[in-house]
């Protein structure tokens, strides 16, 4: 079974496509810039083949059509014809409180992502441009979406209430939602796997560590509570997000800056964490180099961004009772072990030791706690795509 899996942001697509019995991916590709100058696409096959087009990729109907044809190229394609796909995954940002799992696509479905779309009003609105223009190019195929909110449905409420009136949460569903669901239940599961611990007895700690970040606890395979919280700015410090703040921060600035609405929350979003301290990048490469050569605000954030994500291990081993793993994922918690050993350090209390020579290795599967700590520390790639693409597979085939 060929399952096509795209991710599809306000400017670009992401896709992959997988040979789900063995689980390789046969191809995978960008559709950059859409709807800006210097648009073009760009595809890697599993022969290692690279194919890049430049022209004009005015909307998501035609970058999605540009997909399909670049799957098929007849020197660097994978696909002799688009039947040869059983259906179509779509990363979707927002599920609300109507999906905690992911399901086919029907009108219904589309009319209820469309109802949340201004708890995400980035990512929603571009997620829904990709399924509809896959669903008029590719009508015959089955569509699923795999919401980055249903993982984290399982939280209790104490975990997901907002202390503000609770009428907020009623009429307009304020409330902790949580994202990156997709990579913390992947890399989670895995943890459990690697642990002497039925699953159901396991208590880990899940970070998703790149340019967006998140942390999540995982009680008995079950997400109980995590970082982001309505929107995905809440909790960590992040590449240009500021994580959490102090709310009254928002209307002073809003008063001494004359800032509107959308203005502060461009400030938040888009020009504050690890690039708003430093002053030098969003990139935690461009940060670490800078912190080198002796950048004082660059260590700053640096330091900011580990005590944070320290904090939040210690509340989350409070709020299960326990621990029996800490897992580091995505860009950052993958490669940067010099991050990992910052956030770790003075945490040992909690119950392992780390293992140095361990944590100098990167970019693969490692135990990097040492073998006799009683709490075990993770690194586990990540693998969204790939979890799309099995949930995919896995409704397709109930059809
Ligand atoms: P992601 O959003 O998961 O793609 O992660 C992006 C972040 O990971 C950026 O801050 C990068 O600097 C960081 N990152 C990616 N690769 C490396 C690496 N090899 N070493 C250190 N940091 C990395």
């Amino acid at each position: 079974m060929k399952i096509l899996v795209l991710n599809s942001g306000s400017s670009s697509i992401k896709y992959q496509l997988f040979n789900m019995e063995e689980e390789i991916v046969l191809a995978k590709g960008i559709v950059e810039r859409i709807g800006i100058a210097d648009s073009f696409l760009e595809q890697e096959n599993n022969a290692g083949e690279e194919l890049r087009w430049e022209e004009d990729i005015a909307d998501h109907s035609k970058g999605i059509s540009l997909v399909i044809k670049a799957l098929q190229d007849d020197d660097k394609g994978v696909l002799r014809d688009m039947d040869e796909i059983s259906a179509i995954g779509h990363r979707v940002v927002h599920g609300g409180e109507k999906f905690a799992d992911s399901v086919k696509i029907d009108a219904d479905v589309i009319a209820q992502i469309e109802e949340v779309s201004d708890l995400a009003p980035l990512h929603n609105p571009p997620n829904l441009a990709g399924i509809k223009e896959c669903q008029k190019l590719l009508p015959d195929k089955p569509q699923v979406a795999v919401f980055d909110t249903a993982f984290h449905q399982t939280m209790p409420a104490a975990a997901y209430i907002y202390a503000l009136p609770y009428e907020y949460y009623e009429k307009y569903g304020i409330r902790r939602y949580g994202f990156h669901g997709t990579s913390h239940k992947f890399v989670a599961r895995r943890a459990a796997e690697l642990l002497p611990k039925e699953k159901e007895e396991s208590k880990i700690i899940t970070c998703h560590l790149g340019n967006g970040a998140s942390v999540a606890a995982v009680d008995g395979g079950k997400s109980v509570d995590t970082s982001m919280g309505l929107t995905p700015l809440e909790g960590l410090v992040m590449g240009t997000r500021c994580g959490d703040i102090d709310p009254a921060i928002v209307p002073f600035l809003q008063k001494r800056e004359g800032l509107s609405p959308e203005e502060i929350d461009n400030v938040m979003n888009k020009e504050s964490g690890l690039l708003g301290i430093s002053g030098v990048s969003n990139d935690s490469r461009d940060i670490s180099e800078a912190v080198e050569d002796g950048n004082e605000r660059a260590k700053l954030a640096e330091d900011v961004f580990q005590y944070r994500v320290k904090k939040y291990i210690g509340a989350y081993a409070a709020a299960m009772g326990g621990l029996d793993a800490i897992v580091f994922t995505a860009g950052i918690g993958e490669n940067a072990s010099e991050i990992r050993a910052g956030i770790l350090s003075e945490l040992e209390f909690l119950g392992f030791e780390l293992d140095e020579e361990e944590n100098n290795k990167r970019g693969e599967e490692l135990e990097i706690s040492t073998s006799d700590s009683e709490v075990k520390v993770f690194v586990i790639p990540t693998n969204e795509e790939l979890v799309i693409a099995k949930d995919t597979a896995a409704i397709v085939a109930e059809l």
